[in-house]
């Protein structure tokens, strides 16, 4: 219709080996779009389509049959950034990235938040420079960083939050970690500058509080 407004969603295959996307998938998304209009790639293994507001609802299921996940675009959780896992979806703890991403992709918080997680240490999916970066060790422990920031003349990487811990309280230190940004970030404050703000010690003594 022409003139309606459109809802920007951010798409991707979920999470696998590899960003791929099937020749069904990407026809699925052309029937979404006219013939002008761009699929826009973004550096996150997301692509962004604008989808016509009274097509949102039946597009979102169309996308879900053919495995197509979707996410909100703006002020929220991106979906989890992975590696390749090369290695072998058990051993680099490719259900772990599954459920991290089950548990915040989505959620609003005060500016973006990228997160990371990668299934061994030599780190493909530059966990250090992102918000929230999960690296697998070869034990089945996992060290959590934050903080980290590609972008800018103020890149950095990211701190260790915390070493070696289990699949149980990996996924206890995000969801902490997420909800007292959302509940004491500033508006439109990055995630790092909170972290900084906030200070890691007091966020590393609330979590021990837990
Ligand atoms: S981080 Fe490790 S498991 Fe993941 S793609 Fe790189 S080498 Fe492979």
């Amino acid at each position: 219709m022409v003139g309606e407004k459109t809802i920007k969603l951010a798409i991707n295959g979920g999470i696998g080996f590899g960003s791929k996307l099937t020749s069904k998938q990407l026809l699925v998304l052309a029937q979404y779009m006219n013939e002008e209009d761009e699929l826009e790639v973004t550096t996150f293994q997301q692509l962004y389509i604008d989808i016509p507001a009274s097509k949102l609802e039946e597009a979102k299921l169309a996308f879900e049959r053919v495995g197509l996940a979707h996410y909100p675009v703006g002020n929220f959780v991106k979906s989890l950034r992975t590696c390749n896992f090369c290695k072998g979806e058990l051993e680099e703890g490719m259900p772990v990235a599954k459920e991290i991403n089950r548990l915040i992709a989505g959620k609003a918080v005060p500016f973006t938040l990228r997160p990371a997680y990668t299934g061994c240490p030599t780190a493909c999916g530059e966990p250090l420079v992102n918000d929230i970066g999960v690296i697998k060790r070869h034990n089945d422990r996992y060290d959590l960083y934050v903080g980290g920031k590609a972008k800018g003349l103020d890149a950095k990487t990211g701190d260790l939050f915390a070493k070696e811990v289990t699949e149980a309280e990996l996924y206890m230190m995000i969801d902490y970690l997420i909800d007292t940004y959302a509940s004491n970030g500033k508006k439109r404050e990055q995630f790092g500058k909170f972290v900084h703000r906030y200070g890691l010690e007091k966020l590393i003594a609330g979590i021990k509080a837990v």
